[in-house]
């Protein structure tokens, strides 16, 4: 499903349409300098002398034809008149009273974009699927689009569960924690491109879990958090199992994050989040927003990566691919990453000091200080 939207209010949302060239781009031969357009043929010597014939600037056309021995004085992204060929740089030029002297060679096509060489008249700019940015946005506003077809953005509905679990706006008890997973998933699904829907807390108590999860699985995506592990009251995946679930996973080899859920059930796709704050925000960045990317029509989503130096070695017992919240500072060829101390994955303060995630890989045990990693921006 499908709905028009005005061109700025496009802004990340999914194309439900291809755009497509209204005309040649560049619709016409463009100079890319300042300068004189030219017959490179003219210009096989280090220096020429040609007649100036008049001048041509942006947005206007020359009227008349360069011919041997001539030149046209032109601007920036000025149409190249007929006869030339080439532009060359004011900088390589000198003369005045229509007299110029160029001190270069000069080869054909130099300094101009050919008409329809970035795109021709009816050629698709972009494919449908596609999520819109502001490279988008400039292509769609280059074609003249004022309005554009995007999908319908998928609900998310979101179930935190835990008996301890309280609202945020309650006074917890001495054994109670206040509900943070419920607002960092409606964060992150508002940033992924979808419609966060909260369903407030459910209790460790099956029937209470059936009667919200029924709720949840009328929206397009199910986000669940807590009650996934091995504990007496985790009782989420027995709950699902009642609705006759199809599971395709329910726990991978990565840390924070090890009792992962995915499933699907009366056509509607879930997540059983890991409870522990850290975990619910990584395994949401690793797998629920490429889901949620598929289900906004995009075409692909893969997730991005960058690479860092390790600031300082890293040792650690190997056998889960961890995402650990570290600190990248510098840039570029300078840029150098190092975890910050956490207390595990219940330590939202540790992320909070954190800016990306360092990755080990699973069968890593120790990196060196200075060796390149992945990491994982947030
Ligand atoms: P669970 O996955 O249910 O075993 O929960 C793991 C840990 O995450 C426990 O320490 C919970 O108290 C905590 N936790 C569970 N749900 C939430 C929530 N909505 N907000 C913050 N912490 C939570
Ligand atoms: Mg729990």
């Amino acid at each position: 499903m499908s709905e028009e939207v005005g061109l700025l209010k496009s802004r990340r949302r999914v194309l439900a349409e291809a755009i497509m060239a209204d005309r040649d781009f560049p619709p016409f031969a463009r100079a890319t300098r300042d300068g004189y357009a030219v017959r490179s043929a003219d210009l096989s010597q280090e220096k020429t002398r040609l007649q100036c014939k008049g001048m041509v600037r942006a947005g206007s056309e020359f009227s008349g034809t360069v011919g041997p021995g001539e030149c046209v004085e032109i601007m920036t992204g000025a149409p190249v008149p007929a006869g030339a060929d080439a532009v060359v740089m004011v900088e390589y030029t000198t003369g005045q009273d229509g007299r110029i002297e160029v001190q270069r060679r000069a080869g054909p096509g130099e300094n101009v974009v050919p008409r329809g060489s970035e795109a021709r008249e009816g050629e698709r700019l972009l494919a449908a699927g596609r999520r819109i940015g502001y490279g988008e946005i400039a292509m769609m506003a280059a074609v003249g689009k004022q309005a554009v077809r995007v999908y319908r953005q998928p609900r998310v509905a979101i179930l935190p569960t835990g008996d301890e679990v309280v609202e945020v706006n309650d006074v917890p008890g001495p054994c109670q924690i206040r509900n943070s997973n419920s607002y960092s998933l409606q964060a992150q699904v508002s940033s992924a491109g979808g419609v966060p829907v909260a369903l407030g807390i459910a209790p460790d108590r099956e029937d209470r879990l059936r009667e919200m999860i029924a709720k949840g699985l009328g929206a397009d995506l199910l986000l669940l958090s807590g009650g996934v592990s091995m504990g007496k009251f985790d009782l989420v995946e027995k709950v699902l199992a009642g609705f006759e679930a199809e599971f395709f996973f329910d726990s991978v080899a990565m840390q924070p994050g090890k009792p992962l859920v995915f499933g699907r059930a009366q056509d509607t796709f879930f997540f059983g989040l890991p409870g522990n704050p850290l975990s619910t925000m990584v395994t949401f960045e690793l797998f629920a927003r490429p889901a949620l990317a598929l289900l906004s029509g995009e075409n692909s989503a893969p997730l991005i990566f960058l690479r860092a130096k390790l600031g300082k070695e890293v040792r650690r017992k190997a056998g889960l691919t961890s995402f650990l919240p570290a600190l990248l500072e510098g840039s570029y060829e300078e840029a150098v990453v190092q975890p910050v101390e956490w207390k595990g994955s219940g330590d939202i303060a540790s992320l909070n000091r954190a800016n990306c995630y360092l990755v080990l890989p699973e069968e890593v045990e120790q990196v060196a200080a200075g060796e390149w990693v992945s990491v994982l921006p947030r």
